[in-house]
């Protein structure tokens, strides 16, 4: 593995760091990562490794550019909404450093492909967004001994860690054995996310693949490094490593990889209209239009977002508020319940029906569906 005097010079400030130098850069030349996901935290992830000069640089990712993501995902421009993440990713990535082989992998990762996909490299960098893909990393890369750069964000806080079994440090399922009941926890398209936020953490995660790859400092294999934007606060918590974990203990359970969608108790979608407790926007426009049919549609939202975006004449009940205020509500009548994409006015209608109410339903897909099915002058967001 050599040095061409173009990467000499582009390289020349890590080459004077003592602790990298040409050796390092080397290291670093010959290393090999795979990204999960390129959204918020996969932009940094991946620029810093590429300008860095990581030697291979491989990116999964199913997804397309949605214009809401460009307030964090800086891999991607404008000019890239709906194009396929990895082929945006590529160009920005190969824009930035020619010199470093992309392997571009347009696919879900999944039961099926994920020990194939991660197989060839050497370290993983977790920038998923979702429970069932982070335990199945997670259980792939134990079962690989690859290590697996983790981080995660929502809000105004993240959380990063490296975790390599097979290096003397616990796992992901070590420090969360059991995955928060579905639904329980809301995705950053809920709950919102500070914009730069996972360029913070996906900036800890890319230092972290350095030193793993030029092998100096101190990795945070048992530590979890915990930060809160708001009060710009890092916290470190010490982890060790459970002799029982069911995939890196001693007795181990999982010796493949399993239904991870179900280990997470998220159950497929039904097909449309096979919810009973279900009507959609076309349903939810005919209520409005025709007050004769005796429907009342209620809005399950928070006010912060009830300000950006709201269905002309459908009054606010915040989801909530909805456990003091429900007596506001007549239980005879029959309502349509709608928040942003149809998970929290579900959650609206099986609280309602444990308080006696009869005629409730959920509208599905939410003032998003709204937006693009109705009305596209309300703005989506
Ligand atoms: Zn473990």
């Amino acid at each position: 593995m050599e040095l061409n005097n173009d990467e000499i010079r582009r390289y020349s400030r890590h080459l004077i760091l003592p602790e990298v130098g040409l050796a390092g850069q080397k290291k670093i030349k010959s290393t090999s990562v795979l990204c999960i996901g390129t959204g918020g935290l996969g932009s940094p992830i991946t620029m810093y490794l590429a300008a860095a000069g990581i030697g291979k640089l491989g990116v999964v990712d199913f997804d397309t550019v949605d214009y809401s993501n460009l307030q964090r995902q800086i891999l991607h421009t404008e000019a890239d909404v709906d194009r396929p993440k990895t082929e945006s990713a590529e160009e920005t990535l190969r824009g930035i450093n020619p010199n470093v082989e992309l392997a571009l992998h347009n696919v879900r990762i999944t039961s099926e492909n994920a020990l194939d996909l991660i197989r060839p490299y050497d370290i993983v960098v977790d920038g998923t967004d979702n429970f069932p893909t982070r335990y199945l990393t997670n259980d792939a890369c134990v079962l690989l001994k690859k290590p697996n750069v983790y981080g995660s964000i929502f809000r105004f806080e993240g959380q990063a860690s490296v975790f390599a079994p097979h290096l003397g440090g616990p796992c992901y399922r070590c420090l969360y054995p059991e995955p928060p009941p579905a639904g329980m926890v809301p995705s950053c398209a809920e709950g919102g996310v500070l914009g730069v936020l996972p360029g913070i953490i996906g900036c800890i995660q890319a230092t972290e693949i350095l030193k793993l790859a030029f092998g100096k400092g101190s990795p945070l294999i048992g530590r979890l490094l915990l930060f809160n934007a708001l009060e710009m606060k890092f916290r470190e918590l010490k982890l060790r490593r459970d002799p029982q974990c069911p995939v890196c203990g001693e007795h181990p359970s999982i010796t493949g990889l399993i239904d991870y969608e179900q280990f997470c108790g998220i159950v497929p979608e039904p097909e449309l209209g096979a919810n009973p407790d279900e009507v959609t926007v076309q349903e939810m426009k005919k209520a409005l239009d025709h007050p004769a049919l005796g429907i009342k549609v209620v809005d399950v939202r928070e006010p912060d977002e009830y300000e950006i975006a709201r269905v002309q004449g459908v009054p606010l009940l915040p989801l909530s508020e909805l456990p003091q205020r429900f007596t506001e509500l007549d239980p005879n009548q029959q309502y349509y319940l709608h928040c942003k994409g149809g998970v929290r006015s579900m959650k609206a209608v099986n609280f309602l029906r444990q308080q006696g109410f009869k005629y409730i339903k959920s509208v599905k897909g939410g003032i998003a569906a709204w937006s693009e099915e109705i009305d596209r002058s309300v703005p989506k967001y």
